[in-house]
């Protein structure tokens, strides 16, 4: 074999995630390496804590980046706030609910599970039913923007119906930071995690992670230990905390946390609620051109996500064959329909960086072209 260096073909990444990185975060990345321990980069990291608080609208002292992708987020959450045998109410309307159905059952605890149908909103009158039955439910679980199916679910009001039953909230917030509206101090969310690779213009395997100070002594409390070594937070607290000296944990992905520095830096210059109301809009002007096109949108309205447009493939069209025709043609990647929907429909991003007039214009310009020959 011939091995050479490897120079992906730049593409414009409008499905589900990655999405498009901003220059000035690639740029971050590219900057030398240094100890994880040295003065520069821990000054670093406590600037990335503050960002990441503003972010996530919170004063949470347990506010950190997860070396690893969105999954260990979730998994952060499960392991550190839920003990085997307790109950959690988990809603799923998508994948990403099934996955943490998952995380509690490996657990050893018992999901309760509120089904609702995919390209719905989880059923607040469901959640509520399911507390009066289970009424030592120990926490609520749910995804707040379903990336599987485009679909945004009333977060706060969930949260307030968790508080109501003595119960935590674990709030999946992959999708939804940066792009739409979230609180989690307003709407009084105790755990919730993230990704870098969506909403937030940066590269993937980053998972932000925010516990509130109930879920801090919940897992202080804890009778068990936490069954993760390396997810467990009472010990990773001593390598980002702010106190004292920090001690060696694992090597933060010292380059990778330059680049999530970068992107948090880019939402706070640009405003949170700037960046909400940018999604908004190149979410209508996405919606204009589509309807144009003769595009119907698969979910209502009322709680569809202005960054993940998920669409109905129109009758008679080959779905591998368009999006191949946008790779090939345009090098613009859109996403398949997941699931039930695989087939059925096509998911288009617009998130982070990639929620640009010009990806917009670039979407549009490729589909008629795919869709016409
Ligand atoms: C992408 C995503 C995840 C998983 O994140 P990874 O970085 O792929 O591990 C979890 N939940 C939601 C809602 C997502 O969109």
């Amino acid at each position: 074999m011939n091995f050479t260096s490897f120079h992906p073909t730049p593409r414009t990444l409008m499905g589900p995630g990655p999405s498009d990185v901003s220059p000035r975060v690639l740029s971050a990345l590219s900057r030398p390496t240094i100890g994880h321990l040295d003065p520069e980069f821990v000054a670093m990291m406590d600037e990335l804590k503050a960002l990441l608080k503003y972010a996530f609208q919170t004063e949470n002292e347990l506010t950190m980046p997860v070396s690893a992708p969105g999954s260990a987020g979730m998994e952060t959450c499960f392991v550190n706030l839920i003990e085997p045998g307790e109950k959690v109410i988990v809603c799923v309307n998508g994948v990403f609910g099934t996955r943490m159905v998952e995380n509690v059952e490996r657990i050893g605890a018992t999901a309760i599970v509120v089904n609702d149908d995919w390209g719905k909103p989880v059923d607040l009158e469901k959640v509520k039913k399911a507390f009066s039955e289970h009424p030592d439910a120990a926490c609520l679980a749910f995804v707040h923007a379903e990336t599987s199916t485009g679909v945004l679910s009333d977060a706060k009001a969930l949260c307030q119906i968790a508080r109501d039953n003595g119960a935590l909230s674990i709030v999946d917030a992959v999708t939804s930071l940066g792009g739409v509206e979230l609180r989690v101090d307003d709407w009084g969310i105790d755990a919730v995690y993230s990704g870098s690779q969506k909403c937030l213009s940066c590269v993937p395997g980053i998972s932000p992670v925010s516990f509130s100070p109930k879920a801090v002594e919940k897992l202080k409390g804890r009778k068990t230990k936490v069954p993760s070594w390396f997810l467990d937070q009472s010990l990773v607290m001593n390598y980002w905390g702010g106190e004292g000296k920090r001690t060696y944990h694992h090597t933060a992905p010292v380059n990778a946390m330059y680049a999530l520095h970068e992107s948090l830096l880019l939402l706070k210059q640009e405003g949170l609620e700037n960046a909400w109301q940018r999604h908004k809009d190149q979410h209508e002007l996405l919606k204009k051109g589509l309807t144009e096109l003769g595009i119907e949108f698969i979910v209502d309205e009322a709680y569809r996500l202005p960054q993940l447009n998920t669409v109905v493939i129109p009758a008679g069209v080959d779905d591998a064959e368009v999006r191949g025709k946008l790779l090939n043609n345009y090098n613009l990647e859109i996403g398949a329909g997941l699931g039930i929907f695989a087939g059925k429909a096509w998911r288009i991003g617009l998130m982070g960086y990639a929620a640009r007039e010009e990806n917009v214009a670039l979407c549009l310009t490729a589909l008629k072209s795919a869709l016409a020959k």
